[in-house]
């Protein structure tokens, strides 16, 4: 018998594939036959190589990762991330400083742990809200930087950058954790990817940390041994025992995303799946309010009001109960801001997409 499924537009964790969780129940006993389960595997097993090999290598193909470029998947989340990426790299440059752009609430807890370990330079004057990205021609960076850091997509916010920033000489770092494999992306534009697992490659518990080879050994002699990017790559993310499961989880995705097109056939699919909310948003008349600038509007998450432009709390918990009695759930919006939130990974599909739309239309007609 088939258990029913929610449709989930929540932020993260987030909606699998239904063929991964499949995969991974029939599985669950007995790995490919061997009597045991992943979760009780060596991580220094050759079947759990062969998964952590796999992994990377569907990872490589899937993004065209250059050779000179390691993969790490580490723990931690991407909040570790935030005290990585300062520990290995920020002392790459005398001077300790790196500019941060702070278009939302991740890259600000980013920039603000960085300030832990160097000098932070926000390139921008300060946000009142985390609505838009500021034009890159009036950012003051720093050219003796050791890098240059942003958040490709504020999940909180639904701000995404469209465009890779020029740095003009030092790296560019970024945090891909909510937009990762959603589109096609030039790896070697970049000095350092990050991205938890959780959002649209598999589930809580790995991090993907894709770094140019050139700039490991440089971490402060304070960096934790676990963060500390050459280490984990001299070892294969094995210096200690590594998040087998999520890694064998995130394995299934990438194959799951293969055999679905790749990175460009998800960023056709994303592109549709929220034109068909943002389209909504845009010809209600204010009655749906998506505060975020076209031209950085997020194709993962989309935040939006009800009823007016700061919402309106009664239509907003309707709307959410309404959602709730049709099977969609977790689309209420992030503590901070409030609203709805509507994500749109990768698992989640035009059929689901549609049945918000359908909903969001209907919501409208009796509301308006
Ligand atoms: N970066 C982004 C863009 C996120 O959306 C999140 C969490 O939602 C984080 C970092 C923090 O990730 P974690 O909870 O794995 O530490």
């Amino acid at each position: 018998m088939e258990d029913k499924r929610t449709v989930n537009f929540g932020a993260g964790p987030a909606k699998l594939p239904k063929s991964v969780l499949l995969q991974a129940q029939k599985e669950l006993l007995s790995y490919s036959g061997i009597g045991i389960s992943v979760l009780e595997m060596s991580h220094r097993s050759p079947d759990f190589s062969n998964i952590i090999n796999k992994t990377e290598s569907l990872l490589r193909e899937l993004l065209n990762i250059p050779d000179n470029y390691r993969v790490l998947f580490l723990q931690g989340g991407g909040s570790g991330q935030f005290s990585a990426v300062p520990l290995n790299l920020i002392g790459l440059r005398e001077g300790r400083s790196a500019d941060y752009v702070v278009t939302g609430t991740w890259s600000a807890k980013a920039a603000k742990e960085a300030e832990k370990y160097g000098k932070v330079n926000v390139v921008h004057p300060k946000l009142d809200t985390y609505t838009k990205i500021p034009d890159p021609s009036t950012w003051t960076l720093n050219p003796s930087a050791s890098y240059v850091y942003y958040c490709c997509n504020e999940t909180v916010h639904g701000v995404e950058f469209n465009f890779t920033p020029e740095t003009n000489g030092p790296v560019l770092v970024s945090d891909m954790s909510s937009n990762f494999l959603s589109r096609p992306v030039d790896v070697s534009k970049f000095g350092l990817i990050y991205a938890g697992a959780q959002k649209n490659v598999g589930c809580a518990g790995v991090t993907v940390v894709i770094v140019r080879e050139d700039l490991l050994g440089h971490a402060l002699k304070e960096c934790p041994i676990v963060l500390d990017y050459k280490v984990q790559a001299e070892m294969n993310s094995l210096y200690n025992t590594p998040p087998c499961f999520s890694i064998y989880i995130m394995c299934l995705v990438l194959e799951w995303i293969k055999n679905n097109g790749g990175s460009a056939a998800m960023q056709t699919l994303n592109k549709q799946k929220s034109s068909m909310i943002y389209d909504i948003i845009n010809a209600s008349n204010g009655f749906y309010a998506c505060p975020v600038d076209e031209a950085c509007r997020s194709r993962m998450n989309v935040p939006f009001r009800v009823g007016k432009k700061e919402g309106d709390g009664d239509l907003e918990k309707k709307f959410l109960d309404g959602a709730s009695k049709r099977g969609m759930i977790s689309l209420k919006g992030h503590r901070s801001v409030g609203g709805i939130r509507a994500s749109l990974y990768n698992a989640v599909t035009v059929e689901d997409t549609e049945a918000l739309a359908q909903y969001m239309r209907e919501f409208l007609k009796e509301h308006q």
